[in-house]
């Protein structure tokens, strides 16, 4: 049931300043003439890509274009018009500002389901899941598996990493400490618990609350990968590193994958910090803020009617 899902993580976007930068730099090499196809290549790569996914691009299957295209076809270009140039082809441009990760794996498949039929689906799964028997140590040491609880037509998906001791207590997700501050974090976007989806990457809780491992991780992958094609939100919240990084299926940092849209089939994905970081950093709440306003502009959730909460 897991679906490939190639990134363009590493590419730059092709803004008017970076096709500016590469005109600059053919000037330097002595390039007077190009192509007119590559002229026009250029055009097209700088008016069709989007600084930052939006929301068409988020919706439409063709991922946006990246300099590493662009270059290609310059490349292609030029070395096929040897008489129109007199430099050789440039180094490939190296990125400068940290870009979307895009999903190629287009649409979430089958469209969405009626909400009803939604809520049956994540019910009866979560009786499957209840039965899970994937991770030895897992199954052995939990109380109760975790699935997931919330809204199954939810705009935003909370999506943490494990469910830690008061969760394998009582079988919710995020009801600690930590579920406190995420309360408080999901109010101060104005919204309630009971209208978003909060899930895991794993539905037990690893012992002594240590991250999953990656065969855990790659074991539950299946479940919420299910779970977000049932409720297809237009918004999943990565709550730190290892819920981010999985999904996206990056090794990217959250300082490099925050305050920025990703994308996940025909979802925004948006990187922010673990409540449970946030508890012990305090001082890093106010980038968590940063992130939820994002969020909350996107959402066309006015920030200035939320408080920001502490
Ligand atoms: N931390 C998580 O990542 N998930 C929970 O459910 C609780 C704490």
């Amino acid at each position: 049931m897991s679906e490939s899902l190639e990134l363009t993580g590493e590419s730059e976007s092709v803004t008017q300043q970076h096709v500016a930068r590469l005109l600059e730099h053919f000037n330097r090499c002595g390039v007077t003439m190009l192509p007119k196809s590559v002229v026009k290549s250029i055009r097209v790569a700088a008016i069709e890509t989007p600084s930052v996914v939006t929301e068409s691009a988020v919706s439409s299957t063709p991922p946006p274009r990246t300099p590493n295209d662009l270059t290609a076809a310059i490349s292609r270009s030029v070395a096929g018009s040897a008489s129109a140039t007199r430099a050789s082809v440039p180094a490939p441009l190296r990125p400068t500002v940290a870009q979307p990760l895009v999903s190629r794996d287009g649409p979430y498949d089958p469209p969405p389901l009626p909400i009803n039929d939604r809520t049956t689906r994540l019910h009866s799964m979560a009786g499957e899941v209840a039965q899970c028997t994937r991770c030895d140590l897992l199954c052995r040491s939990r109380k109760q598996t975790v699935f997931g609880e919330g809204n199954a037509a939810a705009r935003v998906c909370f999506f943490g990493e494990a469910p830690g001791e008061e969760e394998d207590a009582t079988g919710r997700p995020f009801v600690g400490r930590s579920g406190v501050l995420l309360t408080k974090m999901i109010e101060a976007c104005t919204l309630s618990r009971e209208q978003v989806y909060i899930l895991n990457t794993v539905k037990c809780r690893p012992p002594g609350n240590r991250n999953p491992e990656p065969e855990e991780l790659a074991n539950c992958r299946e479940y919420f990968e299910e779970q977000l094609r049932i409720i297809q939100p237009e918004y999943i919240v990565c709550l730190g590193l290892v819920a981010v990084q999985t999904l996206l299926k990056t090794t990217q940092s959250i300082g490099k994958l925050r305050n920025r849209f990703h994308q996940y089939h025909n979802s925004k994905v948006l990187a922010t910090y673990h409540p449970s970081y946030l508890l012990r950093y305090p001082e890093v709440k106010r980038e968590a803020w940063a992130d939820l306003k994002l969020l909350m502009a996107d959402m066309g959730i006015d920030a200035t009617s939320s408080a920001k909460k502490s």
